[in-house]
């Protein structure tokens, strides 16, 4: 090694001790210590519900810890051909502790907490052997991104694409503004989303394999629906990967 780059180690890591003795990493979301920069402390990482093994092998939903499934098992929704998708993951499930993580950041600002729940989704998709050409953020409306200031999914989706090393692309599918949909149930919120998004360049979707990334997923009615209008556009394979998810007893 040359004497310029000793010096230059050195210097680098006198930096990155000056910067860590500066700013210590600390939780996202109780600011208590930690040794990795953006990892939840032991107690946050805890408080969540990962889903792990076993699940259902098409939509990734939860099944008893205690009952031995078969790796491609299907839920009584998927056996039945009622997935949105042609595959989804779920890092954890949509609780108090995921809740407290996720309205901050798409409400609040707080988009630091994408470092940590992009990493679950990124290894909630571990298992699973898709290869997408293309990552795509679930659209916001211009309406909804003009007073949030940015699309919370595509904070997320950035750090998947670059795990897959393909393209987020966020110009291909267009979504227009309703207003919220609040609690409603299932049958009003596909009802609801339906019509809303439309896609403005087919070339880019025709025969290509797409993974949807959003924060939250709840009854399946956005995926389903953007799903639609993209295998309308020829879309190959169409797949999604959320934050979290509402697990309701089926
Ligand atoms: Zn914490
Ligand atoms: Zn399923």
């Amino acid at each position: 090694m040359q004497f310029a780059d000793k010096i230059f180690n050195v210097a680098t890591q006198l930096s990155h001790k000056s910067i860590e003795f500066l700013f210590p990493s600390s939780c996202p979301l109780c600011n208590a210590p930690v040794s990795t920069h953006g990892e939840l402390c032991a107690d946050c990482w805890n408080a969540f519900n990962w889903i792990g093994n076993p699940r259902c092998s098409k939509c990734g939903y939860p099944f008893p810890a205690n009952l031995d499934f078969d790796h491609d098992a299907l839920c009584p929704n998927c056996a039945s051909g009622g997935c949105a998708l042609d595959l989804i993951r779920a890092a954890c499930t949509y609780d108090d502790a995921s809740r407290g993580a996720v309205l901050p950041f798409k409400h609040a600002g707080r988009i630091k907490n994408a470092n940590f729940m992009s990493r679950a989704m990124i290894w909630a998709l571990r298992d699973t052997d898709i290869s997408p050409d293309i990552v795509m953020p679930v659209p916001l409306a211009w309406r909804r991104l003009f007073h949030r200031g940015y699309n919370q999914a595509a904070l997320l989706a950035h750090p998947i694409a670059n795990a897959f090393g393909v393209p987020m692309d966020v110009t291909c599918v267009h979504r227009i503004y309703r207003p919220d949909m609040g609690h409603k149930n299932a049958a009003q919120r596909a009802e609801n989303i339906h019509g809303v998004f439309s896609v403005i360049n087919p070339d880019k979707i025709c025969g290509r394999k797409i993974l949807l990334v959003d924060d939250v997923m709840t009854t399946g009615a956005t995926f389903s629906e953007l799903r639609r209008v993209l295998v309308n556009a020829g879309a190959k394979s169409v797949y999604g990967v959320v934050f979290c998810r509402v697990v309701r007893t089926i």
